[in-house]
């Protein structure tokens, strides 16, 4: 839908995005109290038991905005919200949220959610029940119009923070158009158009033990040939574009005067996109001859990059686009932390992510998010379900 001058949003799109941006400022005042609720509940991951009362508040809130909410159990994970509402276009969009904190029980006792003109603070309120605020308020108000869409499905799942793996209802979303994930936008405003990707990975050393005074060659040094290994690794780091590696654990277990007949290391490999990080994980398993010593590496995982493709650049673009048309200025940036939206882009959808309010300092006391940027974020995020109705993402396909 975009023509070459590069300035071609859908008309309806831009004033979707000014109709929710105009709708969610002139009721803050209930944003910030379901927001107060929410940070002033503690959900500290894991803590199940907390964690799904705050999922049941809040499907009963996005039930009063008109959503469906369904609370889904997840095994060992408590309930995962996903709450519907349905349009009459054909877009299929997600918003993607979680509502677990890495705040300890008692953390809002002692430091409650405070709103003022500029900043709200409080335990989460940026990582990322701002983010929820933000989500709950543009699907809010989005059911009040003309609803360009055929479903938004608001998913707040209950372990991000402590989870490795992908979210554990992400195939619900299978076919969906494009996920939006309400982490919170930068410090300078931007969204997040890119993630890097991890790779962790241990190399098992197995020699000789021997006693290193009475028998020393008799040993077979299992610390040795990984030196020279951890020596090899580290030119990866930097050898393409924003790959980095980092040898970060190289351990045995023998004592001081024992000659190590185990040990491993352990290996941090980031990098921009998937290609990157197999090429560099094919480099770390030609592992070199070490005559005695047995090499064995092993693969620990890690999560996959949100990679700047051509959708997630004219998603991007568009959430800057529709920003600007309602007076919130800014940019899109790359980052090197992990969150949901690389599991969506992982699995195929086109994801935008740093779509919630702009804030900072996540987990510490000092943690924020600007107030204004509530009102202003539920707009794009609004405009954007509504440009991809209308066609944002055939090209980029
Ligand atoms: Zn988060």
């Amino acid at each position: 839908m975009r023509d070459v001058t590069g300035s071609a949003l859908p008309l309806l799109a831009v004033e979707e995005a000014r109709r929710v941006a105009a709708g969610v400022g002139a009721d803050l005042a209930v944003l910030l109290g379901d927001l107060e609720t929410w940070v002033n509940a503690d959900t500290p991951g894991g803590d199940i038991e907390r964690l799904d009362r705050l999922a049941a508040v809040m499907a009963h809130t996005l039930d009063g905005y008109g959503l469906h909410p369904e609370l889904v159990p997840v095994a060992g994970k408590g309930l995962y919200l996903h709450a519907v509402l349905e349009g009459s276009g054909r877009a299929r969009v997600a918003l993607l949220c979680h509502h677990d904190t890495v705040f300890p029980a008692g953390t809002a006792a002692a430091w409650p959610f405070r709103a003022g003109v500029e900043r709200c603070h409080g335990p989460g309120v940026a990582d990322m029940k701002g983010g929820i605020a933000v989500a709950a308020h543009a699907a809010r108000l989005l059911a009040l119009g003309p609803r360009p869409f055929a479903r938004v499905e608001l998913v707040s799942v209950s372990d991000e923070e402590t989870r490795s793996g992908a979210p554990l209802t992400l195939d619900r979303l299978e076919g969906f158009d494009a996920v939006l994930c309400l982490e919170c936008g930068r410090v300078d405003g931007s969204v997040v158009s890119a993630r890097k990707g991890g790779r962790w990975f241990r190399i098992h050393a197995l020699g000789r033990p021997a006693h290193a005074g009475v028998d020393p060659d008799g040993g077979r040094n299992a610390v040795l040939p990984l030196c020279h290994e951890a020596l090899r690794l580290t030119e990866l780091h930097h050898a393409r574009e924003g790959l980095t590696f980092q040898v970060t654990e190289l351990i045995t277990p023998a004592g001081v005067n024992t000659v190590p007949g185990e040990a491993f290391l352990t290996g941090d490999l980031r990098g921009p996109t998937a290609a990157d990080l197999d090429w560099a994980m094919e480099q770390v398993r030609a592992l070199g001859h070490h005559p005695d010593v047995e090499l064995r590496e092993e693969d620990l995982g890690g999560p996959p990059p949100l990679e700047r493709t051509p959708a997630v650049a004219a998603l991007a673009g568009a959430a800057i686009e529709l920003g600007a048309a309602i007076g919130h200025h800014f940019g899109e940036s790359l980052t090197g932390g992990v969150s949901d939206g690389s599991w969506a882009a992982a699995a195929g959808i086109p994801t935008l992510d740093g779509l919630g309010p702009v804030g900072g300092d996540d987990h510490t006391p000092d943690e924020y998010v600007e107030t204004p940027t509530f009102a202003t974020r539920a707009g794009v995020v609004a405009g954007l379900v509504a440009a991809i109705d209308a066609g944002l993402l055939a090209d980029a396909a």
